[in-house]
């Protein structure tokens, strides 16, 4: 048997391709240490922001040029011999390390897509050689909050092929009292909402876009919105537990200084009043990238309105997961939730110091998935690990969606007697997630 240190010793890193969830080749990565393994694989976004970490492609002709061959030989030649021999445990001087072997600020060199995959797979592997799981490694006696999941229903935007200008319309059980129950609640949703579409659409309505949501022929917000409001209270609940969020990704509908909405060109102006109208007649909870990527006075004017409502606005495309575009948000008050990807920023660390300086700064952290997705479990166990208390992956359909969720599932069942779900605080501003649930726990 190998001496105690020696266990944690990082012996081998290997780079393979694997298929995503949309059939294109992705980066996996897989880490030995004396003691144990870890493997974890990049996701790929469609709605990206201009300002996240690049992914290394092959570019040529295979794969119409988004071929990993060359993510796996820099895996393989430039970061394995780098790794090799480092305690696995030093995930911050290991995360440095890559930082500094790619030496450019949006990771252009070895690749977002490789950097996200071997941070992760280091802390997999060292969590894995001391025997826990890897939120437990990452939170410890912390890490006893499941997220309140925001599940994409309805698809639209760059994520389906119907005429929906924004991209997400999810639902968010909130009125539970454990994930399990919530979750349950959820697939009732989504079921009633299948047998609505095919009624007032045909079958053709409940093809599923990216996330695993519908991806009805609709054209008008307002329709989607209707239809979920009819499905939750067709599945017997109401606003009072389950309401809605949505992320508009309006980077996506801007040109030269209009948004194109519902079929019309919308100034600034007139696209806030749209949003305080829908707010006004949906049960609306969270609005994601409300407005282009660049226009943090605008998300901090939709913020100042609906902060005091107890409305999140989160920025996606506007932080891109990177600290210093975060601390501009922070400063010029643009948002109350940032979303948290880890492979927008590349590496663990940098994930963990977006999350704490958005605690910090009073605002919701909620750790997301990409529409492009693997069976990779890593964001459920990164939201319990840093007690987010939100989490957002997609419809509760489609494995590499449910993956995510089952795994949380699971991760409340490990917990039973001490997890706690956090419910209806996730949307109280500025009140710490779990209220005044801390050590009587949920689910005794
Ligand atoms: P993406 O979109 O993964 O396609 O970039 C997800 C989101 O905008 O939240
Ligand atoms: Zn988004």
């Amino acid at each position: 048997m190998e001496s105690l240190p020696d266990r944690f010793i990082i012996r081998s890193v290997q780079g393979r391709w694997i298929v995503d969830s949309r059939g294109i080749p992705t980066i996996e990565v897989e880490v030995k240490t004396g003691g144990g393994r870890g493997r974890a694989a990049a996701p790929a976004g469609a709605s990206r922001g201009s300002y996240e970490a690049v992914e290394l492609r092959d570019g040529n002709n295979r794969f119409g040029g988004k071929g990993v061959s060359k993510a796996v030989s820099v895996v393989n030649n430039i970061i394995a011999p780098r790794l090799k021999g480092l305690d696995s445990r030093r995930q911050r001087l290991i995360d440095i390390v890559l930082c500094k072997l790619d030496g450019t600020p949006n990771k252009s060199r070895l690749g977002g897509n490789t950097i996200v995959a071997t941070s992760l797979a280091v802390a997999k592997a060292a969590a894995n050689t001391i025997g826990v799981e890897l939120f437990e490694y990452l939170g410890g006696p912390g890490a006893y909050v499941i997220p309140v999941p925001f599940l994409n229903i309805i698809n639209g935007g760059v994520h389906a092929g119907n005429e929906l200008s924004f991209q997400e319309f999810m639902i968010v059980p909130v009125g539970f009292d454990t994930f399990s129950d919530a979750l349950a609640a959820s697939l009732e949703v989504y079921m009633k909402l299948k047998s609505i579409l095919k009624t007032r659409y045909g079958a053709s309505a409940v093809n599923v876009g990216d996330e695993g949501g519908f991806a009805p022929p609709l054209r008008e917000n307002r329709e989607a919105l209707t239809l979920l409001v009819d499905a939750i209270r067709e599945a017997g609940y109401t606003e009072d537990s389950i309401v809605l969020a949505i992320d508009a990704a309006a980077s996506q509908f801007y040109r030269d200084g209009k948004y194109l909405v519902d079929g019309k060109e919308l100034d600034t102006d007139a696209f806030l009043e749209y949003y305080l109208d829908l707010v006004n007649e949906f049960p609306i909870k969270s609005i994601e990238d409300p407005f282009h990527e660049d226009e943090y006075s605008l998300f901090a004017k939709l913020t100042q309105k609906l902060r005091q409502r107890n409305i999140l606005v989160v920025g996606d495309d506007l932080y891109v997961t990177n600290l210093s575009r975060l601390l501009k948000g922070i400063e010029m008050r643009a948002s109350t939730a940032i979303l948290v990807k880890v492979n927008q920023v590349g590496t663990l660390s940098e994930t963990i110091d977006v999350v704490h300086a958005a605690f910090n700064a009073g605002m919701r952290a909620i750790i997301s998935h990409r529409s492009g997705e693997t069976e990779d479990t890593s964001i459920a166990h990164l939201a319990v690990g840093l007690r987010t208390g939100i989490i957002k992956a997609g419809a509760p359909a489609r494995g590499e969606r449910t993956a995510k969720y089952n795994e949380l599932l699971r991760i409340e069942e490990a917990l039973s007697g001490e997890a706690v779900y956090p419910g209806w605080n996730v949307f109280r501003i500025g009140y710490p997630i779990t209220g005044q649930r801390l050590l009587q726990g949920g689910t005794y």
